[in-house]
């Protein structure tokens, strides 16, 4: 199998990326990887966020971002509550898709509770067939191969069914502190601490112990997952 070079990760809202897949974003990076973020949907403020300028909180992003050591951190900033899956959005995709070439691709898993999460994972499916087409030849760039492995997360609601399941025991400590770089955004809640309590309940569902993150696969091809090979895949 070919090493995975280019991994792309569609998070719907700040800090999406982080609880879904942080410590297989760290794992991809430490195996050489160079990996993406796009995120789709801009910030949305509460009572408590009066205070957080939206440098503060762009700036937190990008400290997030550089704990999990994320190449490059793309912000759509589409409007919460009036995001709408126009042509625009999907071609503003398609042209990320061309640019990276990705050979694993995450994305919200396809039955999430959060509808802007639904409304992302369906943005991505369909962006991810034009990004292969011949056709929207206005976002520049030529069409993309399939990539290998296509993969849905979850964002606190656990799923009901998992196909995939990535031991994180050396990239949890790594993944809660890219949660705590939203220093805003611990105000809300211990988040840090759902996000270790959610990788533990997962490692002890798919290996008996440690912490894990698990995922729909969508797509299964070429392309190995963080580790794979490496004997710690189930
Ligand atoms: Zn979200």
């Amino acid at each position: 199998m070919s090493a995975v070079t280019d991994v792309l990760v569609v998070a719907p809202h700040p800090d999406d990326d982080v609880i879904g897949c942080g410590g297989s974003i760290a794992k991809h990076v430490r195996d050489g990887a160079r990996v993406t973020v796009v995120i789709v949907i801009g910030r949305e403020r509460s009572a408590l966020d009066d205070s957080v300028s939206d440098a503060a909180f762009a700036a937190e992003t990008e400290a997030a971002a550089k704990a999990l050591g994320v190449h490059r951190c793309i912000r759509f900033d589409e409007p919460s509550r009036d995001f709408v899956l126009s042509r625009r959005v999907h071609l503003d995709l398609v042209r990320v898709l061309r640019e990276v070439r990705p050979q694993v691709v995450y994305l919200p898993h396809d039955n999430d509770d959060d509808v802007e999460h639904r409304m992302v994972h369906r943005l991505t499916v369909e962006a991810l067939w034009m990004a292969g087409s011949e056709f929207f030849q206005e976002t520049g760039g030529r069409p993309m191969p399939a990539p290998g492995l296509v993969l849905g997360y979850e964002v606190w609601a656990p799923m009901a069914r998992f196909q995939y399941a990535e031991d994180i025991d050396g990239q949890i400590e790594t993944k809660v502190e890219a949660m705590r770089a939203y220093v805003s955004q611990l105000r809300h809640a211990a988040w840090d601490e759902g996000i270790r309590g959610l990788a533990r309940y997962r490692g002890a569902l798919s290996k008996g112990s440690g912490h894990a993150e698990v995922f729909q696969v969508l797509a299964l091809g070429a392309a190995p997952a963080p580790g794979a090979g490496g004997g710690d895949r189930d």
